[in-house]
């Protein structure tokens, strides 16, 4: 046992660390089940949106938000380091992460004796920032394409260049999107993911009726009927004419005003 605390060097008052270090690490490991279900909740939601953009195609499933899952996985690791400290010879320790954060903060009186605390303290709170940034940034993160090698490339940049997490390559991020873009526009697909290719590829807003629209009024031509599907690239040229001309006439408009 240390007469100062192995974090900060105040006084220790309990095993090797302060009061103040104390108080910290067992807020920190209380923290640990809120933060992981953000974590999930990010990775949960980031596959469901490249699910969505990649089931128009043969794109190959795109696993997104492989820093939340690597980060969560670490904070795990970090919770049970420091449970096993606080745990007597033998002594049972609990499983599942919302048992393991409370059973680890009852034993943390055992734990700050052992001299490996200054380590798991540090590399628990290392992990739960980790963790807290990749839940504020994970929203921002989305698939830009893919890697010659498979790999997927997520970020939150629209230009510049963006990492393969797979084999290091660096690739421009406006030059892979374009390059993804050009191969969802090139499909032929069902109403469904018309709607989403819409959204993903050109951020505009259309409905299934707004499709059932255009085949009524002869603006679209399916290429098949049962099911219906269509050539991505008709409907954009279709949209492309549509918002021209309601482009022309406000421009119009604008102009008899000036
Ligand atoms: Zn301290
Ligand atoms: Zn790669």
């Amino acid at each position: 046992m240390s007469a100062l605390c192995v974090v900060d060097g105040v006084p220790a008052t309990m095993g090797n660390l302060c009061s103040a270090c104390v108080t910290t690490l067992h807020a920190k490991v209380l923290e640990v089940p809120r933060l992981l279900h953000e974590l999930d909740v990010t990775i949960t939601k980031q596959a469901r949106q490249t699910s969505s953009a990649g089931g128009a195609g043969n794109e190959r499933p795109l696993v997104l938000n492989l820093a939340a899952s690597d980060v969560a996985r670490e904070i795990e690791v970090a919770l049970r380091t420091l449970a096993h400290l606080g745990a007597a010879e033998r002594e049972p320790v609990p499983v599942a992460i919302s048992a393991l954060a409370p059973w680890t903060a009852s034993h943390l009186v055992h734990a700050v004796r052992r001299p490996e605390i200054a380590g798991a303290y540090a590399a628990l709170l290392a992990a739960l920032e980790r963790g807290w940034r990749s839940v504020d940034r994970a929203p921002e993160r989305r698939v830009v394409g893919t890697c010659d090698c498979g790999g997927v490339l997520a970020t939150a940049r629209t230009t510049g260049e963006v990492r393969c997490p797979a084999c290091g390559v660096l690739w421009d991020v406006g030059e892979r999107e374009e390059a993804r873009n050009e191969m969802l526009l090139g499909l032929t697909v069902c109403t469904a993911d018309l709607v989403v290719l819409f959204r993903t590829v050109l951020r505009r807003r259309i409905t299934a009726a707004t499709v059932r629209k255009w085949v009524e009024r002869r603006q679209l031509r399916p290429v098949s009927v049962e099911p219906m599907m269509f050539r991505a690239t008709d409907a954009v040229q279709t949209w492309r004419r549509l918002h021209a001309d309601e482009t022309d006439q406000k421009t119009g408009e604008a102009d008899v005003s000036v």
